[in-house]
């Protein structure tokens, strides 16, 4: 058994959460590849080490003086070394990052620097190997990642340290230059590794004892999903909801290693497990509930559109020449809605419409704008008669007026659209009619 453990920023905020990771990796000898993230907040107040990072790029750009924010992260490495009673110097290391800011570094050096020193820190707290990530991650000179030459290099030195820390959010180009994921990219490096590797499973360990059937900010202590499909969660983070990086899925799903994402401050919880495919049955007909508010829709109607052939391609067109993204197209025989997100669509929307104008002449054609979309997502609906019949009246006993209804051919989510102000309430009497009611 060969697993890969991701620990995030909260996970390593300080000594006493290091404490915590380090007795969670010593209780399992297959914790052997670990994955650290930078040290995230100690309180709400707090700033992470990779915004003070952000903070000295945006000071070096603009000539301003950087080196007592240096001095604050300094502090708190020098905390967490204390704190762990670690003999370990970064002296060398501050050294380095100094010369290397005068020399004018690239952002991606700096950000990264967080996730390097923290890296440094766990290989000596845990006796394991460092294992820079800058030669095992390769990045193309477009800045993409180059997978196959990564799990290439990957493969090849972890051979020849069987136990390993790899710090997360970095590679380099083949040049030697430094480049990041985007944020909260440490998710992706542990998947990078558990597919290199070939784990068995990848742990992700963060401050929640893993993925909710409901966003908890609007349901109160909704329940831990125990086992997600890859594909459930793709239509859940779609809408919203997330407790990972979305790339950091493909690696793994493509060769069938799960994910457990697991709780640093409470690990004896299972968490949630993301697997490919899964014999066990969800507790409850739906999985997940995710939503998102601010879309708009564009309806448009015109006498027999049911017989002009093309039409939906014109009106597409529209979109596609103004680079607006279509969400959802629900039609009717002489009327057809493009749902768009109001962020991407404001500023375009004069160009589309008369574009619409110019290439459909519709008889008429109106915006309704501030409404949200909903997803009701779960593999266990296929199975079951009356679902949508629930959902809908649940809704109608919350006085909540259905916009729009989409069901995926795949019969895994239905998407229902309401107005902003309903958002919360409807996912509200979502969760009681299938989890309160265990249904
Ligand atoms: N430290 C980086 C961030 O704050 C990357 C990560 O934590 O995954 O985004």
């Amino acid at each position: 058994m060969k697993k890969v453990v991701k620990f995030g920023g909260s996970s390593l905020a300080s000594a006493e959460q290091f404490q915590k990771v380090g007795d969670i990796i010593r209780a399992d000898e297959s914790r052997v590849f670990v994955v650290p993230s930078a040290p995230g907040k100690r309180n709400s107040q707090d700033t992470k080490v990779t915004d003070l990072l952000y903070k000295i790029y945006g000071m070096m750009e603009s000539n301003r003086p950087y080196l007592k924010v240096l001095e604050q992260i300094k502090i708190r490495y020098a905390e967490i070394i204390r704190g762990l009673g670690l003999k370990v110097s970064l002296v060398k290391e501050f050294e380095e990052i100094r010369k290397q800011l005068e020399k004018g570094a690239g952002e991606d050096y700096v950000i990264s620097r967080g996730e390097y020193l923290n890296g440094k820190i766990m290989s000596a707290y845990l006796g394991y190997d460092f294992v820079d990530a800058a030669n095992v991650i390769r990045f193309n000179d477009d800045g993409t990642l180059d997978a196959e030459e990564t799990y290439r290099l990957m493969k090849a030195q972890l051979e020849a340290h069987p136990k390993a820390v790899i710090p997360g959010f970095y590679g380099s180009r083949k040049n030697g230059t430094v480049v990041t994921f985007s944020r909260g990219g440490s998710d992706i490096t542990g998947s990078l590794v558990a597919r290199a590797v070939k784990a068995d499973i990848y742990e992700n360990w963060t401050d929640v004892s893993g993925f909710m059937v409901a966003d908890p900010r609007i349901v109160k202590d909704p329940e831990v999903i125990h086992t997600i499909t890859y594909e459930e969660l793709r239509e859940l983070a779609y809408m919203g909801a997330s407790v990972m990086h979305e790339d950091a899925i493909f690696p793994v799903s493509q060769v069938g290693i799960p994910i457990n994402i697991r709780n640093t401050n409470d690990p004896e919880a299972e968490g949630t497990m993301i697997v490919e495919r899964t014999s066990r049955v969800s507790k409850y007909t739906i999985t997940g509930i995710a939503g998102m508010r601010g879309f708009v829709a564009l309806n448009i109607a015109k006498d027999k559109m049911n017989t002009a052939v093309g039409f939906c391609r014109k009106a597409l067109t529209a979109f596609e020449e103004n680079g607006v993204s279509v969400e959802h197209m629900p039609s009717g025989i002489d009327t057809m809605s493009v749902i768009v997100h109001q962020k991407d669509f404001s500023e375009k929307e004069q160009q589309v419409i008369s574009r619409i104008e110019e290439l459909c002449e519709p008889d008429h054609l109106d915006i309704e704008s501030d409404f949200a979309l909903i997803a009701v997502v779960g593999r266990g609906m296929k199975s079951t008669r009356g679902t949508a019949g629930r959902l809908f009246s649940a809704l109608a006993h919350a006085h909540i007026n259905i916009k729009m209804i989409d069901q995926g051919s795949s019969e895994l989510n239905i998407i229902i659209a309401v107005s902003n102000d309903d958002f919360e309430n409807a996912i509200r009497a979502i969760y009681d009619i299938f989890v309160m009611a265990q249904i």
